[in-house]
């Protein structure tokens, strides 16, 4: 949504605290709703090269750095009154859907499309310079990582009988509505971007709204029916299926536990290409009243009540980059201590060996 600019970090950051809670997303950092914010840039008319459409831009894969000058873009203005900056052939593809499934009732508009680098990069420094580098680490998307510097990742919103329902923990609700747009995407180019239980490749929760266009049905198609993603279908992700056990609990329910797990994936995304193999609740005996001293002491203004631990096994690339991690090793039962507040968001306190 766009908002005046000095409303904007406010609304941010309650959006953040907020979402953690409700969505059970990839939390304030991930989340790439608390990035929402459009800008006015003049389209140009005078360009030649065209952008590839099959770029993929995530956590680990920057925007290719001449695709500014290559992109070309319409305004339009939303339901609620904002500006909307989307890639021309997007746009169009866009409008065709939506015509669609106004034939089976269902009404969309466009939430935001584009944020330019810039943009992202004035949100980040008034983030540093208001709370601190660190904080603005975890919760603004890094400038030139976010999917909708593409100008090619749209967000939905729903129009319920005449109603706009724009917010993430509204729009959720309506998983049946979600599942009649996401049959048609595919014939317009378009294919769902994080799809649910896919953190640990996308580096995002589940986000029903958030689609991409391909500029190429056959291949929008093709993704869709594998029902992989589009890092899985550009090999970018060559890790195998995840093994998952939230054990038995007297504390937590699998929900929690589940949500619990999506803060992981989502954090692991950000390894490149460590393979992971599985994931594991460590047990009740483990969130102990010590433990939770602990992760308030580690982070005193997380005003923890509860804590939880997991055990991850992962296998490391012949190339580390800039990981710390020993090269083509596995690493087995590596920690995760998570804790929560009162309000039931989790958040990962400390990871690694050694608690
Ligand atoms: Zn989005």
């Amino acid at each position: 949504m766009y908002m005046k600019r000095n409303t904007i970090i406010c609304a941010l950051l309650c959006l953040c605290l907020a979402a953690t809670a409700v969505l059970a997303g990839c939390g304030s950092s991930s989340n790439d709703e608390t990035t929402a914010a459009t800008t006015a840039s003049t389209v140009d008319s005078a360009k030649t090269d065209s952008i590839d459409y099959m770029a993929l831009v995530n956590k680990t894969h920057a925007l290719p750095d001449d695709w500014e000058d290559k992109l070309e873009t319409v305004h339009m203005t939303n339901s609620v009154g904002d500006d909307v900056e989307v890639e021309k052939k997007a746009y169009d593809a866009y409008l065709e859907l939506k015509a669609e499934l106004e034939k089976e009732g269902v009404y969309v508009d466009l939430d935001s499309a584009r944020r330019s680098v810039a943009e992202q990069q004035r949100i980040m420094d008034d983030f540093t310079e208001k709370y601190g580098a660190d904080y603005a680490a975890k919760t603004v998307a890094k400038p030139g990582y976010s999917e909708h510097h593409t100008g090619l990742a749209l967000d939905l919103y729903l129009i319920i009988d005449g109603k706009d329902v724009v917010e993430n923990e509204d729009m959720i609700q309506y998983p049946e509505i979600w599942s009649k747009i996401h049959a048609k995407l595919a014939d317009y180019g378009f294919i769902l971007r994080y799809l649910d239980g896919s953190e640990h490749i996308t580096g995002y929760g589940y986000e029903p709204w958030h689609i991409r266009y391909l500029d190429n049905v056959d291949t929008a198609k093709e993704i869709t029916s594998k029902g992989v993603t589009f890092e899985e279908y550009l090999g970018a992700y060559t890790g195998g299926p995840v093994s998952i056990d939230y054990g038995t609990s007297e504390i937590y329910t699998e929900d929690e536990l589940k949500d619990a797990v999506i803060q992981i994936k989502c954090k692991f995304a950000f390894w490149g290409d460590v393979d992971l193999k599985s994931i594991r609740y460590a047990g009740d005996e483990k969130a102990t009243d010590e433990m939770l001293a602990k992760m308030n002491e580690i982070n005193p203004d997380g005003k923890y009540t509860q804590v939880a631990e997991f055990l991850m096994d992962f296998h490391t690339p012949k190339e580390i980059g800039e990981l710390t991690f020993n090269p083509d090793a596995d690493y087995t039962d590596y920690q995760w201590w998570l804790a929560r507040t009162a309000d039931g968001g989790w958040e990962i306190v400390t990871f690694g060996y050694g608690y």
